[in-house]
């Protein structure tokens, strides 16, 4: 919550916020978020406009997730920039009613709510599916060993068991003490 009344409410006057509040539930998307309650670093300028309050920022914070292949731990830094105009509660009476409402900012007792427009802000950061690193090789579908712990690591080309017995046969007679099992 921020209070506009320092603001006030001539068009024109500005004031920076620079503030550091904790991260509300569920900032961010299931696979990667900022931890609730973290540190989200916060820095806005408000203007004052005819109809309410234009507020640009940008925040920063910590992202912790999973890389969708491989399920690693991801950190990451977090920076998102955002504008958005909070009308003034007593000019937001043309659409009466309307569903349209919901969707509008509001300047309500002289305080704005940025909860939402930094939620927004940070799911339209994300990426859709997190990685690791960009090619991340995710886990062997056979053992589901990471893949990028183990570059090399490889199966034998998948067995009909009818068959499985006559290969291990013909691996022992072959053996050169290079390969493990
Ligand atoms: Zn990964
Ligand atoms: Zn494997």
């Amino acid at each position: 919550m921020l209070d506009t009344r320092e603001l006030g409410r001539r068009a024109g006057s500005q004031t920076e916020v620079s503030r550091t509040v904790p991260a509300p539930a569920d900032l961010g998307i299931e696979v990667l978020s900022v931890p609730e309650g973290a540190p989200v670093e916060l820095d806005l300028r408000l203007e004052a406009v005819m109809e309410g309050v234009l507020v640009t920022g940008e925040a920063s914070a910590e992202l912790v997730g999973e890389c969708v292949r491989c399920l690693d731990e991801i950190r990451d830094d977090l920076a998102v920039n955002f504008q958005e105009l909070f009308v003034y509660d007593d000019s937001r009476d043309y659409h009466p009613g309307s569903e349209e409402e919901d969707e509008t900012n509001v300047v309500q007792d002289d305080l704005i709510d940025l909860e939402r427009v930094l939620r927004d802000a940070v799911v339209l950061a994300l990426p859709f599916q997190p990685l690791c690193r960009e090619d991340c090789p995710g886990l062997c579908p056979e053992c589901g060993v990471r893949l990028a712990d183990d570059p090399d690591h490889a199966h034998e080309a998948a067995i009909d068991p009818r068959w499985a017995a006559l290969a291990q046969l013909d691996k022992d007679s072959t053996a050169d003490g290079s390969g493990e099992d």
